[in-house]
Formats: structure tokens, sequence, C-alpha cells
């Protein structure tokens, strides 16, 4: 049964001692309890899976934001990172910093972006979920040294926090592994390491982070590395899942950082079979997925409507078909061994 927003609130007064005095907020606060990150610790590979500090594998189920630039930009905040982990059951966020050279993104309002990602990151390690902070681009191989210096920056603030996982690179387009997206890794790696030596990084790979196979077979020589796999069910199928096996008999660590319900432009219908299908795969294979996304625009993948409050606390009508049935999969999600 889905809570009401009036219990915790009334708890939320109650823990004041004050109730007379409580002003009733909008969302409820996180709870104090240790939460996921205090049950698995900092997260690491250990071979073809990704491990918590007792070495079993984390399998996690959360969702992702959308573009810190756009139609996502007003949820950007506590009240829908605690919403998602209190009544949605995320066990991680990612926090996608939207680049690109457009209007209002990290290239042209770097400020405004910054404070976006870093309110999710703050109120994620307050909430005790896993954060990934993702560099959102398909060129980030021709932004190396922004990039380097922002997760220099990420490093600085957050790297003591187990909860942090760095993702470099979203989704490279036509480059070349060899070429362009493996030596810009390797610069942003070493940038991070000589000031965070042990949080898990994720690497993107070519083809919208599908050559996992490519990667895996020239691998980047870090300790903590995992590749990012990225699909969309309407789309994407068995031939996909056929490179993430190779990428894995490769000894690749694999990371469901974004997935979709629907086509790989975000529309189509719910493509419930092939969902089912991805889903069983990632619960054989023990990996994490963080589904998108939070944002209202009017497509499949939007997980909210416009009526939706920027603070969480939202009711059914609020959420999209997609919201609903991706909140449903989450809620229920039993792979957690720690479960
Ligand atoms: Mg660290």
């Amino acid at each position: 049964m889905r809570p009401t927003k009036l219990l915790p609130v009334l708890a939320a007064c109650a823990a004041l001692f004050h109730l007379s005095a409580c002003a009733a907020p909008a969302v409820p606060p996180a709870p104090s309890a240790p939460g996921i990150v205090s049950a698995h610790g900092r997260l690491r590979t250990a071979g073809n899976r990704i491990v918590g500090e007792a070495g079993k594998p984390v399998s996690l189920a959360g969702v992702s934001f959308g573009w810190s630039q756009w139609e996502a930009a007003r949820f950007y905040n506590a009240g829908t990172v605690n919403w998602l982990k209190q009544d949605w059951h995320a066990q991680i966020v990612r926090a996608p910093l939207g680049i690109h050279a457009e209007p209002g993104s990290y290239l042209q309002a770097p400020a405004a972006n910054l404070a976006r990602v870093t309110r999710v990151i703050d109120a994620a390690i307050a909430a005790d979920l896993y954060v990934i902070i993702d560099w959102h681009d398909h060129n980030a191989h021709l932004h190396q040294e922004l990039a380097v210096a922002f997760f220099q920056d990420m490093a600085r603030r957050y790297g003591k926090h187990p909860h942090v996982i760095y993702e470099i690179f979203n989704e490279p387009e036509q480059a070349s592994w060899a070429r362009d997206v493996k030596p810009y890794a390797e610069k942003v790696i070493a940038a991070i390491r000589a000031i965070d030596p042990d949080n898990l990084i994720v690497a993107g790979s070519p083809h919208w982070a599908q050559d996992v196979d490519v990667a895996a077979a020239d691998p980047i020589k870090d300790a903590n590395v995992a590749y990012s796999l990225h699909f969309y069910a309407g789309s994407h199928k068995q031939g996909l899942r056929a490179k993430a096996v190779k990428a894995m008999n490769l000894g690749a660590a694999l990371f469901v950082t974004e997935w979709g319900t629907c086509d790989a432009s975000g529309a189509g219908p719910i493509n419930e079979k092939s969902v089912a299908e991805w889903m069983a795969f990632i619960r054989e294979h023990q990996l994490s997925h963080c589904t998108w996304a939070v944002y209202d625009k009017k497509e499949t993948a939007a997980i909210v409507r416009r009526s939706a409050s920027s603070k969480g606390g939202w009711k059914d009508t609020d959420l999209s078909p997609s919201g609903k049935y991706v909140r449903e999969l989450i809620r229920n999600w039993s792979a957690d061994p720690a479960k």
C-alpha cells in the first residue's frame, strides 16, 4: 500500500516534540535510519561483478534525473531525492550534468547546472543513497579539459563519500574507442585518481554505451572501473544482451546507468515484454540499474506530468504511464542480497 503524506508529516512533527509549533513541510524529510549505503559501503569491481565492502554482489534499482538544463531542472532538489527514496524505494539516483553547446547547458550556464547537480548529490548523501555523477554528453572527448576540471572538483568535494559513483562519459556516439573514448577516459580517470583513489568510476563506450564488448577487449587499466550499458526496451534486445555477455566474459563489470521502457528516442509505446526480458537479464547477472528519467516532457520516458510538484509528494495522477510502471518495478526490486 502506498504511504500517505499525512503519516510521515505527523512523524516528523512528533520528532520535534512541539506538535503545535510544527509547520507541516511540503515533503517529508528523509528518515534518519541507516540506508543502502550503510548496508553495502563503497562499491568496487571484483572480476565482472560490482560488489560492496563485504565482497558480495550488489544489485541496485533507482532513477536517473533528466538532463540538468531542460525539463528536469526543477526537480533537482532534496524533496525529489527524498521522495524517490521513500515512495519509490530507490536505492540510487543519477544526476546528469547536461553538457552540449545549447542555451542553458553547462557549457553556457555552468553555475546553474553545477548547483542543480550538487543539490542532488548532497541530498543523496544525506539520504544514504548511492548517487551517480554523470557527465551527460555525447561528445565528451571534445570537452576533455572541462570534464577533467569538473571531476577534480567532484572528487575533492565528494571522494570521501562511499555514496558517490563517477560516470565520465554518458553516451559516446560514433567516436572510436581506441582513438577517442579510451584516451579521454584515461585522462579523466587519472585526474580523479590523483584525488580520490577508490570510488567506482563508470566509463561509456561507443554507440550510446552499447559497445561494451569493444571496451572489454581493450580495457582501461584501473582497479575500479566498470562500463555503462544503456538500453531502451523498444529498440534494444537480444543483440545488445549478447554484446553484454561477451563483455562480461572478457572480465568487464557492467552498470546499467540508464535504461528506458520505450524506444531509444524516449518515445513510442512501453514494451513490457522487452522490459521483462531485460530485468531477467539484470537479475541473472546481478547488475544495477537507473531508469530514465525524472522530467515532465510529454514523451513516454518522462516519469512525471506537468502537474507533478517539483519537490516530490507525487500522486498517481502526477505520474506518466511509464512512471507508474517503473515505480512498481523499482519498489519491488528484490535482487538486492541485503534484503
Ligand atoms: Mg574515495
